[in-house]
């Protein structure tokens, strides 16, 4: 294969993996942070299979998964205690599960896993790229160049994606979040995601997220939607927060004893960003610098995941870079589009003022995702394995394989070349046991 000079901008979960994927396959990349120290920023999230997927091939999810929780099931209800969502991933496939894992966790697996021919700038934010020259420019002046490729992945707010690509939707949600990691103690719900609404105005999310390498103790992520005017403020008045929380779930307030409010919150906002190409001259984005979305859907990771190893893969070829590129985006499109297309719709229904809409939620959203072509095609999204309107993303039956009842992988995995081509797939042939 022929060895690229390859610089990322970003060192999140899109820059992490795709500085790994290029480095094993013999190309020299160089990455760029702003961050002084290294370290994960963010909340607990949830692995998906598609995303579980990568990790294996990548030989890593035994590793996760030694710090993740098995999440079984996604609940979610009314504070009066009206079922509005139940998904098991088992009713799709019994082999299939999610994974609450903290971001602190995934940074190390793939941290650590980055060993060979490491060449990590901190503490240095580019703020130009010159996709024609193959070069970026820090803050401070400093150019560097002779990149046959740059990878941008700065992430939902990038600061640099217009200057590889005109959006064609750039917009923030109004709504964001507070959360935080509590202890999770003897939390009943210990392999469940649970949500509590009211309306579409409140929710607040418990998701189970394991232990990482620096602290053992098993936590969970909480979520507790805003909406962003609010955000600064929220929390200033501790006990009319505390009370806000009592309103719509007790259980939930019984786990934040310990977390100063409003100091041991972080605040989350997101975006809706989509851009029709991803790529210029030498210059291509990945992960949310390209695909900006709500974390309704929970997919962002997987995603940023699943564009590090298609770019891995194209790669390989031995087409020119910007064909190669092109390839890239196109093979991610049909994913990509689905998702965001369902956060944009699904994401008013949760977090809005729209009372009127949360009612109809209440009411359709259960018995819906009971009928069993509702339920077939909600957990398929939930899986990350929706692919189009129709169609579906492949999961190798090795993988599913080494996949056991409880969700355990086993040890043997496929060597990464093996990977792409491996053909039998969930859904595609009928065979995997999908419920519905
Ligand atoms: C509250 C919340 C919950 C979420 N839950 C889930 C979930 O359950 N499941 C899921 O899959 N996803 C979830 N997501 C989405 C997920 O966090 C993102 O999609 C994912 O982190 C995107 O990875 P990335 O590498 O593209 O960007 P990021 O992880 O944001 O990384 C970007 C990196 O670039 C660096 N950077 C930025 N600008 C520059 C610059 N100019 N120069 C150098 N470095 C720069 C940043 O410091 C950062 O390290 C959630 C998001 C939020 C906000």
């Amino acid at each position: 294969m022929r060895r690229l000079r390859v610089a990322v901008v970003g060192y999140g979960t899109g820059g992490q993996a795709v500085a790994l994927m290029l480095s094993r396959d013999g190309h020299e990349v160089e990455v760029f942070e702003q961050a002084a120290t290294l370290g994960p920023v963010g909340a607990g999230f949830l692995l998906q299979p598609v995303g579980q997927l990568v990790l294996w091939e990548l030989g890593l999810l035994d590793t996760l998964r030694r710090h993740g929780a098995t999440v079984s099931r996604l609940y979610g209800e009314t504070a009066a205690g009206r079922a509005v969502m139940d998904m098991r991933y088992h009713e799709l496939d019994p082999r299939l599960s999610g994974l609450g894992v903290q971001r602190g966790a995934l940074f190390s697996v793939l941290d650590s896993a980055w060993c060979e021919g490491r060449q990590l700038h901190c503490g240095t934010r580019i703020v130009a790229v010159d996709h024609e020259a193959g070069a970026v420019t820090d803050a401070a002046g400093r150019r560097y160049q002779g990149f046959d490729l740059v990878v941008v992945a700065d992430g939902a707010a990038s600061s640099l994606r217009t200057q590889v690509a005109a959006a064609r939707l750039d917009r923030p949600y109004p709504w964001g979040a507070q959360w935080c990691l509590v202890p999770a103690g003897d939390w009943p719900w210990a392999d469940e995601l649970q949500q509590r609404y009211v309306g579409a105005r409140r929710m607040i999310g418990m998701l189970p997220v394991g232990t990482r390498p620096d602290d053992p103790t098993p936590r969970l992520s909480f979520f507790w939607s805003l909406p962003v005017a609010e955000l600064a403020e929220a929390g200033v008045d501790a006990p009319a927060w505390h009370a806000a929380i009592a309103a719509v779930w007790p259980d939930a307030l019984s786990r934040l004893h310990g977390t100063p409010v409003p100091d041991g919150l972080a605040q989350a906002r997101y975006r809706d960003t989509v851009h029709a190409r991803w790529h210029r001259g030498r210059a291509v984005l990945l992960g949310d610098a390209a695909h900006a979305m709500s974390p309704q859907l929970g997919q962002g990771v997987n995603m940023a995941l699943l564009d590090a190893r298609a770019l891995r893969d194209e790669l390989r070829s031995d087409s020119p870079v910007e064909v190669a590129l092109d390839r890239y985006a196109r093979s991610r499109r049909d994913h990509i589009g689905i998702y965001h297309f369902w956060s944009r719709w699904l994401t008013p229904l949760f977090q809005s003022e729209r009372d009127g809409l949360a009612r109809v939620r209440d009411r359709v959203f259960h018995p819906a995702s009971r009928l069993p072509v509702g339920r077939g095609q909600m957990l398929r999204v939930l899986t990350g394995t929706r692919r189009g309107w129709f169609g579906t993303f492949a999961l190798p039956t090795a993988f599913l394989e080494s996949l056991d009842a409880c969700g355990r992988p086993a040890p043997a995995h496929l060597p990464e070349s093996e990977s792409a081509t491996a053909s039998a797939m969930v859904g595609d042939t009928g065979s995997s046991g999908v419920a519905s």
